[in-house]
Formats: C-alpha cells, structure tokens, sequence
C-alpha cells in the first residue's frame, strides 16, 4: 500500500496496464447512435490534486459525452442558489429503480427520490433554469473556469439525438408538472437537459472541475460556491445514489463519492485529498462503466486512499 504516494503517475501507470489486460469491457450505450459507435476499448483516467495538479494514463485528454455526470454539477449550482429549499422538490434517498424509472413519481407525488435519477435531474435542472435563465449555459460556463478549458462545449449532434429518444424523459417532466413540481414549460426544461447531458469533456477537465467537492466547497479562484455543509451533502448523495441502482456494490468496491454518466464517465472524490475522474464507454448492465469501475477500485485498493 502507497499510503502517502508522492504522485499518481505511477499507480495510474500500473491500472492502465491491468485495464488493457482485461478482456471484458461491457457494451457502449445504444440508445442514441452517437454513443452506440464509441470504442470499447478506449480507457482514460485522470487524478487532480488539490492545487489543480492533473495526473492522467491513456485518453486522459480525449473529450468524450459526460451525460449524468453533469447532474452533480446542476446539483451544486442549484444548492448554491437556493438552499434547502430545494428539498422540498426532490428527496434524498437512493432508489434502487433504473435510472428513467416513472412508477415511484406516483406513490410520493410527483417527488423524485433523488437528484441523481433522471426525474430528479429534471427538477434540479429546472429550478437552476428559473434561477439563472440558462441552465446549460450556467453549467457550460462553471465546467469552463473550473477546468480551465475553454474549449468546453456542448456536442449538438448528440443533443439532437436525445431528443429524437426522449419520449421517456418527456413523459417524466409531464408526469412531474401534473403535481405542480415543475417550473418551466416541459419542452424548454428538456431542451435544456438534452443540452446538459451533450456537454464533452475529458477526464483532465472532469477531475478539475469536480475539485470544489474536495475543497469542501472552494472553487479553484479561491472564492466559495457550497458551504462546507453543503459540499459534504453533496458527496453523501453521490455515494448513496451516484452509480445508478449499483451505488451500494460501488461503495463497497470503491469507497468513494460518485457519479456515472452512459458515456462511460465516473467522477469521484476523496475530500480533502483528491478527484478522480475515469473514462471507458463499455458499459455493464446497469449502466457503469466496467473498466472505469475496476479502474476506481484499483486506485483505492493500491493506494489505500478512501473515505474509509
Ligand atoms: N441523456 C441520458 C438520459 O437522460 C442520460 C443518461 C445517463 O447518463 O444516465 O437518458
């Protein structure tokens, strides 16, 4: 065990040497054909100190579709502006459903369980709408001056695509609006989520950007975006609902905060210490990325870095 590793570059070295010799790898997303075509066998993986030091192996540097992963972002932005007033839109539980699940919206009326599955994502998204005008826009500017990339953008062919296949999330956001839990016209929140979802980014910029939730809220200009409180919560709702209804089996393998998207992203945070950001668009069947999974369990297994 390297307990208190000088740097990463060599355990992420080793990881990316074990991943290659690893024959499975799952499946890419099918749904829309812009992830249908990613390669398998693609594999990054990027650490970024608290300073903003970026280690990374493989396509570290490759954008790929960061999907759910924004939803930890909108989250935050969100919880900055309006407190825990949110929570009275949207719960704090995992929920142990699919991620696009409609029948639990029944039986709490119209209250997701939680900001990590779709339905709650929509209510998250939504209010950040309200609040400032363009939630998209808000989230591609915040991924901006937190990666220090300019470059960031919202990928429209995919954006374009999950409209074509977004009958499931309509039906959510029309389902919520019947309980008054919407704010905003359904079609403008959903062309604002299919925006959200369609943002690229590589592992080096994700890690950066997610470095406020190991700072214990301080974004990387110094100035504060959660309180302390706030940036904790936040790590806890990634742990207990951050990796689908998988999150339980992630914590044990893990032990680490996170967030998947179906690009075959995963964040993670060790407050404090690190964040983690990790890419291969394999999938297994509740839509974690294999190698990317195996890859965060390495890490925290060899170096002895967790949360407990
Ligand atoms: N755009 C996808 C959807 O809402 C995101 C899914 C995901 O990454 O979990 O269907």
């Amino acid at each position: 065990i390297m307990s208190s590793p000088l740097t990463f570059q060599p355990v992420l070295q080793r990881i990316a040497e074990e991943i290659a010799a690893a024959p499975d790898r799952g499946r890419p997303a099918d749904y829309i054909p812009a992830l249908a075509v990613c390669d398998p066998h693609r594999f990054g993986m990027a650490v970024a100190e608290l300073d903003g030091t970026v280690y990374g192996v493989g396509d570290w540097r490759k954008p790929f579709s960061t999907q759910s992963i924004t939803k930890v972002f909108t989250l935050a932005l969100d919880l900055a502006r309006e407190g825990d007033e949110l929570w009275e839109h949207v719960g704090r539980e995992p929920s142990g459903n699919p991620f696009n699940s409609l029948v639990q919206l029944e039986y709490e009326n119209g209250i997701p369980r939680n900001p990590f599955i779709n339905a709650g994502a929509l209510v998250v998204t939504d209010r950040l709408h309200t609040r400032t005008g363009d939630a998209a826009r808000t989230l591609l500017d915040f991924l901006r001056a937190e990666s220090g990339n300019e470059q960031l953008a919202i990928n429209k062919d995919v954006a374009a695509s999950e409209a074509t296949r977004g009958d499931r999330n309509a039906a959510l956001g029309h389902f919520m609006a019947s309980y008054g839990n919407i704010e905003n016209p359904v079609p403008v929140l959903l062309d604002q989520y299919f925006h959200q979802c369609s943002i690229e980014a590589s592992c080096a910029d994700l890690a950066l950007a997610t470095g406020f939730l190991a700072r214990h809220g301080i974004r990387s200009d110094g100035t504060r975006l959660l309180t302390q409180s706030q940036a904790k919560q936040v790590n806890a709702i990634m742990l207990t609902c951050g990796t689908y209804d998988a999150a339980g089996d992630f914590a044990y393998r893990v032990g680490l905060p996170g967030k998947s998207g179906v690009g075959g992203g995963i964040i993670a945070v060790v407050p404090g210490r690190c964040t983690l950001c990790v890419w291969s668009p394999g999938l297994d069947e509740r839509g974690n990325s294999v190698a990317g999974v195996t890859a965060l369990d390495r890490f925290t297994t060899l170096t002895g870095v967790s949360v407990f």
